[in-house]
């Protein structure tokens, strides 16, 4: 495939260290909030790029963390440990918040059909990781001990700002608005790898290291679980483009300088969701989750094809209006796949793979979803019989993951149920909604429709008999107790 890599700012063709094999690392969610839509159009995004890596054939190994310690307010090291603060809000442990939130958000990603990566790690589970790193940079120089903390030195590097689309002032820490600047740095872009003094006394989880009793910053997080379980050479790195500039700068800093050679091949930004008054964040505190879609009536994967429709690499505006659009749409394609009828006839091979091909080709350039959900509709009007038209629809979807035939298979159940209590010949059964005395009504309708008479004058009596009372009206049986 052909992915735009932020690193060298160019699309290029999807290469791996070790042939046919995929090393990925995903930016996990700092478990202290819900993950908000904005969030998870990332995680829908890596999602779907896991996917279609599979679908071409790759061998995937895909590594994520939980954020569950050291996320500091501001992405540079100032601020309150988010965890805390998630914690302080809801007069509860970290721990309890960390579970509560990394429950949520898989439960979220379950709604929006997000496969689970292959390994899952709490950034809690590998302290000892992070040590060894640390301790691996001070004997290489490029850390410093300064007023109890463990600092990267970036002075160290011959390139740094390898994601800086910012401007310098943008990246002098201290100036931002309400961040105090840490007087403790050598370099203004130097950053903690291990905080032990700090102004956070209440820091509730602390670690003994060989700089005293702490905890670890942020970015050393990442590299430690990617070192850990995705090797030395990673192939693709994933996260929002917000943790491009200081997160995965930091990652490389510190990456490179501890293995000693390149470290991480392509990297892969999603943009931003916003809603028309900016970028959602969860900081902000008010925040569009799945649950509260789901309260409104819409269909979680409905949000996943709004954002399918538009390109990862775009920002993307979110109103209801579109999300209703959407939903819209989702029904509509639901309704036209639940149209196709599995007669048993033969698949035919040769346009399944007709389609496959472009199919590749259109999603495979720099991951246009979009295309993938036209050529939805391209399989809906081809010239085939409607079983090689499922089975190619069946095969996008491993990659689109819309549930288009589940999603029709529950409709066509739907719709067979209120079929059966509507009765053939529009015979519309109104009453309590008894199953039992239905099924009798409808009884009655068929084989009057069929011109059985005197049965369904025989069910007519059986149900008088049960003191019910039916009437035909125009618009079908109607039946009342009396
Ligand atoms: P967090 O839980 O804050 O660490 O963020 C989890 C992921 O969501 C990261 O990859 C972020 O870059 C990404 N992210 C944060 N805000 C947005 C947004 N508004 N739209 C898309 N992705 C976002
Ligand atoms: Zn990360």
């Amino acid at each position: 495939m052909y992915l735009y890599n932020s690193a060298t700012h160019k699309k290029e063709t999807f290469t791996t260290h070790t042939p046919g094999h995929v090393e990925m690392y995903t930016c996990g969610p700092t478990v202290y909030h819900y993950a908000h839509i904005g969030n998870l159009r990332s995680y829908i995004m890596e999602d779907v790029l896991e996917k279609f890596l599979r679908y071409e054939g790759w061998d995937v190994h895909r590594v994520m963390n939980i954020t569950d310690v050291g996320h500091l307010a501001s992405d540079a090291d100032t601020g309150e440990d988010k965890m805390l603060k998630g914690a302080k809000r809801e007069h509860k442990s970290v721990m309890e918040i960390a579970k509560f939130y990394t429950d949520a958000f898989f439960a979220d990603c379950e709604k929006l059909n997000i496969k689970t990566p292959d390994v899952v790690e709490p950034a809690t589970d590998c302290i000892g990781e992070y040590i060894k790193i640390v301790s691996g940079l001070i004997d290489k120089g490029y850390a410093y001990l300064a007023g109890g903390n463990v600092y990267f030195d970036t002075s160290k590097l011959g390139r740094y700002y390898i994601f800086n689309d910012h401007d310098e002032e943008d990246l002098a820490v201290g100036v931002r608005e309400g961040v105090e600047e840490d007087t403790n740095k050598r370099n203004k872009n130097d950053f903690v790898l291990w905080f032990t003094k700090s102004k956070f006394e209440d820091q509730a989880l602390k670690w003994d290291s060989p700089w005293g009793v702490g905890y670890p910053g942020w970015h050393i997080e990442c590299t430690g679980i990617s070192l850990k379980h995705n090797g030395e050479y990673l192939d693709i790195h994933c996260g929002g483009i917000d943790n491009a500039f200081p997160h995965h700068t930091n990652e490389i800093a510190q990456s490179e300088a501890y293995l000693g050679h390149p470290w991480c091949k392509q990297w892969f930004h999603v943009h931003h969701l916003n809603t028309n008054s900016g970028k959602m964040s969860k900081s902000k505190g008010e925040f569009l989750t799945v649950s509260l879609l789901e309260e409104k009536g819409y269909d979680p994967l409905a949000y996943r094809l709004f954002c399918l429709q538009s390109h990862y690499r775009k920002s993307l505006v979110f109103t209801w209006e579109n999300l209703d659009n959407a939903q819209g749409t989702y029904q509509k394609l639901i309704r036209r796949v639940a149209a196709l009828k599995d007669g048993g006839g033969a698949v035919d091979q040769e346009v399944v793979g007709q389609y496959k091909e472009k199919f590749i080709q259109q999603v495979g350039n720099d991951l246009n979803t979009s295309m993938g959900v036209t050529a939805l509709y391209d399989v809906l009007k081809a010239k085939a019989n409607d079983e090689t038209k499922l089975a190619i629809l069946r095969d996008f979807d491993q990659v689109l993951g819309l549930s288009l035939l589940e999603k029709a298979a529950a409709l066509r159940e739907k719709e067979a149920a209120q079929t059966a209590s509507t009765g053939e010949g529009g015979f519309t059964i109104t009453g309590e909604g008894d199953p039992a005395i239905d099924a009798l009504v409808l009884q009655r309708a068929q084989a009057k429709k069929a011109k059985n008479f005197a049965e369904a004058d025989r069910i007519r009596d059986e149900l008088k008999a049960q003191g019910i009372e039916v009437t035909d009206t125009k618009d079908g049986a109607v039946w009342k107790r009396i």
